[in-house]
């Protein structure tokens, strides 16, 4: 702003006021030698329009003047906004016995007394361009943080905590709150200061939500959380981080309902897939990719348990015939009738059906022996055999019937589950042979 005055660099810009041009020929010529850029002015009056029109960063004004006083002056410059905050020393004379009550009154931040003390005027100039220097620093900064503040997406809010006579705390003072952290209230900014945060959001929200806030002033550690608000229109999720600071908190708000959603849709979408992946699409029970996972889980687990393993594969007998003669969407039905069948012959949470692939079936029993198995193989058959699904090309029966094969084991390192699933295959084989309808079991012999 002092750029019409000089080029050079300056210790800073100083309008001393005076109608005695001696004092002012001392006053430009001290400055001057110091560095300074200097105005000056005889007539009050007059000055207070170069002052508004190009204002110095220091005013030096003498009290005593003809047409306007100093005190005036001082008084008008601070009901303007562009020089309230220019520090104004006065200059008076002893025997003018200065009010210096009256000076600070009208808004003076120092006086200086006549005749001047060249090192006592720049001591105090120097003094308040210093104070005046922190001041439009502190006001820079406290603007930055303000814009800020006021961009952030975020709430953002800072309380004090409200404690009871045993020093229990009971609340939180609202201290600052940008725009968001109020719209997220529905209050505006300045009815939140000063309120409590209990009567001003959380009543409605997670009750939980109170004690983790005391929880991060008393003990310092922070707090990140996500919690849905009801009592909103639409609902929203939010995302607060909640921090110590002084006795109180310092809370961001986020409001992640568009993320949350994705985020749960993604997760229902990942769930479905992850079904379609290991159910079989026709019949609706788990797959043969879901058959090889739990085989290898559950001979994990009998190992680890020392118990037995059984397993029966089923298949049904004749039943390209049984599509040739019936059709293709028949043999489909057929297919699922016998699937539900299955699964009702299965008793155990632990027990485990799948469509293997094509005709095939496979039941995996864990903690079972051959005994055990056996009586689940001949279960199958009977809920097979009940839903009585007429079979005319059948060569064994009038009927839709299975063969099965059953093999167990109790697991060894020496053994793979491929072992049981060959051996249970070798069954299903020789079930077959044997005239289908039946089950037949091959024992593992371990010669260890
Ligand atoms: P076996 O008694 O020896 O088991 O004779 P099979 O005819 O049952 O056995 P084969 O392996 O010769 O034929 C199996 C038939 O199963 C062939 C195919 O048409 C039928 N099949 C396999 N998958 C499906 C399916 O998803 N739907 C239908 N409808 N039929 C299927
Ligand atoms: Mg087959
Ligand atoms: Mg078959």
């Amino acid at each position: 702003m002092n750029q019409d005055l000089s080029s050079l660099p300056s210790k800073g810009h100083i309008f001393a006021i005076d109608d005695t041009p001696e004092n002012l020929s001392f006053l430009t010529q001290l400055l001057s030698d110091q560095g300074y850029q200097v105005r000056v002015s005889s007539n009050g009056k007059r000055a207070l329009k170069s002052l508004l029109s190009n204002p110095p960063d220091l005013i030096l004004l003498d009290i005593m003047m003809p047409q306007m006083s100093g005190y005036e002056v001082c008084q008008r410059l601070k009901i303007v906004r562009k020089t309230r905050n220019i520090p104004v020393i006065f200059l008076s004379a002893l025997d003018e016995a200065m009010d210096k009550v009256k000076a600070f009154e009208s808004g003076g931040v120092d006086y200086i007394t006549k005749p001047f003390e060249a090192v006592e005027v720049l001591a105090r100039i120097k003094n308040h361009l210093h104070l005046r220097s922190l001041q439009n620093e502190l006001q820079q900064q406290k603007e930055l943080l303000s814009s800020i503040l006021n961009s952030s997406l975020d709430g953002v809010a800072a309380f004090e905590s409200v404690r009871d006579e045993e020093g229990e705390i009971i609340d939180f003072k609202w201290l600052v709150a940008n725009p968001n952290a109020s719209r997220m209230t529905g209050i505006s900014p300045c009815s939140l200061m000063g309120r409590n945060l209990l009567e001003t959001c959380l009543d409605y929200q997670d009750p939980e939500l109170f004690e983790a806030l005391v929880n991060v002033a008393e003990t310092g550690e922070n707090l990140k959380r996500e919690f849905f608000c009801e009592g909103r229109s639409p609902h929203v999720w939010l995302q607060i981080v909640a921090v110590k600071l002084g006795d109180g908190l310092a809370i961001t708000c986020r409001d992640v309902t568009e993320y949350k959603e994705l985020a749960m849709a993604l997760q229902q979408a990942n769930q479905e897939l992850s079904y379609l992946a290991s159910t079989d699409s026709l019949t609706q029970i788990p797959n043969r990719r879901s058959f090889d996972r739990i085989l290898q889980r559950e001979w994990q687990r009998c190992f680890r348990d020392s118990q037995r393993l059984a397993l029966i594969l089923c298949d049904l007998d004749y039943f390209k015939a049984y599509n040739d003669y019936y059709g293709h969407q028949q043999g489909d039905e057929c297919l699922r009738q016998v699937a539900k069948a299955l699964k009702r012959s299965i008793q155990r949470p632990g027990d485990f059906v799948a469509r293997y692939g094509g005709e095939e079936f496979g039941i995996i029993l864990p903690n079972t022996n051959e005994e055990g198995a056996t009586r689940v193989a001949q279960w199958v058959q009977n809920e097979v055999r009940q839903l009585k699904i007429p079979h005319i090309r059948s060569q064994v029966g009038k009927y839709v019937t299975l063969s099965l094969g059953i093999g167990c084991v109790r697991p060894t390192t020496k053994l793979e589950p491929k072992t049981l699933f060959a051996t249970a295959d070798a069954a299903l084989y020789q079930a077959k042979q044997e005239g289908r309808d039946r089950a037949v079991v091959i024992p593992i012999l371990l010669n260890a």
